[in-house]
């Protein structure tokens, strides 16, 4: 095989065509996969056969096999975990990258996909009201931007008692306390593991989830000055869509001389829309930010974002300075100053686009819209009879429950074998809840309108009796 461009046409062309039929399928498809996994493999394994196939035939393949077994996580009526759709602009841009093929690590090699990048990052501080100098890195998820972030706060922290981590390690370092509120997302507990930094200390939420900073502080206070400290504040409980007081809880920390992390894995846009605003005041005050693009932005899988206020902190933990890297040093440094990839795709890319294609009222409005559908399905599903509503639904989140555990359970089974939606069940507070999260551009008040419906039947089938 030689490289000739028109050796891509025919699997393009093919795959093209695949995506345009797996996407017009999405609107009424039923939203769960129709196959397991292990159904799945056996007609992608088997022994690796001996014999070549045309690539446009591997397309066609690889489609027909994968179509029993695809989650339509870009319905309007996919409420999973916390997902989003793809915006048709950041798909597109993502078929480019990978088409361009760029290794995004410097600036020197591949200007294009840094600039797109360096803009998308400076559109987001700007958007999320963040320090105009931050340091932007685009990771897998907000799994690695958390870690992203506190590897960049167990540095500085760790810098500021005198120790230097990057030269002598942490085996014998000071000690390095991190506080957490007790309903953080379980990757920070991850990433602090990854890290070397043992499980992080709790500090007691309110009933939404939202840390209390009565308790920080106490928590805080028992510590004595100069313990290298990280709290973890969140934007966006994945449950109650509660944020954090941020503002009260990072001047607390900060007087502890504390670095503060913030994960807003979803939550972090509502700085982004004037309406949600107020939830996220005092945000730019703290040191290091998690958001995800793949989640509220509907970027396609995966993008995650680390942002972290002082560079040096970022860079000293990040950079790599090898021989044979011909820096850029001309100050916004090298993509992979900011991230703990080497080689890896131009995933800023379709930020860069999503942005482009919704400009700053279109971000607004995504966000708002999400919202404002949360709202509706909070109201409508409220409205039957024996469902409870457990959360303030201040953002995208709703938390149901239908009597108790084993009914709530009864409902959720219904509902995801009924294919009209998907919710996911979950515990929250000691009790079974069916979780709903509305992190799709495309959901509109007619999905909105049958997923109610959907509730309602489940309700009804599972009834007494
Ligand atoms: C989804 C989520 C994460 C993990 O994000 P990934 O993109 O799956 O790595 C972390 N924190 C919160 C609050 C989340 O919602």
């Amino acid at each position: 095989m030689s490289f000739r461009g028109d050796s891509y046409d025919r699997a393009l062309t093919r795959a093209t065509e695949h995506a345009r039929t797996w996407l017009d399928s999405v609107a009424e498809r039923p939203v769960g996969p129709r196959a397991t996994a292990s159904e799945l493999l056996a007609g992608f394994g088997g022994p690796l056969p001996a014999a070549p196939l045309p690539p446009e035939d591997v397309v066609d393949l690889l489609a027909t096999l994968a179509e029993p077994g695809l989650m339509a996580m870009q319905s309007g009526r996919f409420y999973g975990w916390v997902i989003g759709g793809t915006l048709p602009a950041a798909l597109a841009a993502d078929w480019l990258v990978s088409a361009w093929d760029q290794n995004a690590a410097s600036r020197y090699a591949t200007p294009a996909t840094a600039a797109a990048e360096e803009a998308a990052a400076a559109w987001l501080l700007e958007l999320l009201g963040l320090p105009a100098g931050a340091d932007v890195g685009f990771v897998t998820g907000a799994m690695m931007a958390n870690f992203t972030c506190l590897a960049a706060a167990r540095g500085a922290v760790l810098s500021r008692a005198g120790w230097d981590v990057g030269r002598d390690g942490l085996s014998e370092s000071p000690r390095i306390r991190v506080l957490v509120g007790a309903e953080r997302h379980e990757t920070i507990d991850l990433a602090l593991r990854y890290l070397a930094l043992g499980s992080p200390q709790p500090v007691a939420a309110d009933e939404q989830g939202r840390v209390r900073v009565d308790a920080l502080s106490e928590a805080l206070d028992a510590f004595d000055s100069g313990t290298p400290l990280i709290v973890c504040l969140q934007a966006g409980n994945v449950h109650s869509g509660a944020f954090d007081p941020l503002e009260a809880a990072i001047e607390v920390a900060h007087q502890h001389g504390a670095w503060v992390h913030i994960d807003g894995a979803f939550g972090l846009w509502a700085a982004a829309a004037p309406s949600l605003r107020h939830l996220t005041t005092g945000l730019a005050g703290a040191d290091s930010w998690t958001t995800d693009a793949h989640k509220t932005l509907n970027v396609p899988y995966d993008c995650g974002i680390a942002i972290v206020a002082d560079p040096v902190a970022m860079r000293s933990t990040f950079g790599a300075h090898a021989s044979y890297l011909i820096a850029d040093d001309s100050g916004p440094g090298d993509p992979m100053e900011k991230v703990p990839e080497f080689s890896r795709r131009a995933r800023g890319v379709p930020v860069w686009a999503a942005l482009r294609s919704l400009g700053r009222s279109g971000v607004a409005d995504l966000v708002e819209g999400l919202v404002r559908n949360a709202q509706a399905l909070a109201e409508g599903i409220a409205a039957i009879n024996g469902v409870q509503v457990v959360n303030e639904v201040v953002y995208t989140q709703v938390c149901l429950r239908f009597g108790d555990d084993a009914r709530t359970r009864a409902v959720t089974a219904h509902l995801i074998a009924d294919g009209t939606v998907w919710m996911s069940g979950s515990r929250w507070r000691d009790q079974d809840v069916l979780r709903i999260s509305v992190s799709n551009w495309s959901t509109d008040s007619a999905d909105v309108a049958r997923s109610v419906d959907a509730v309602r039947r489940a309700v009804d089938a599972t009834a007494a009796p």
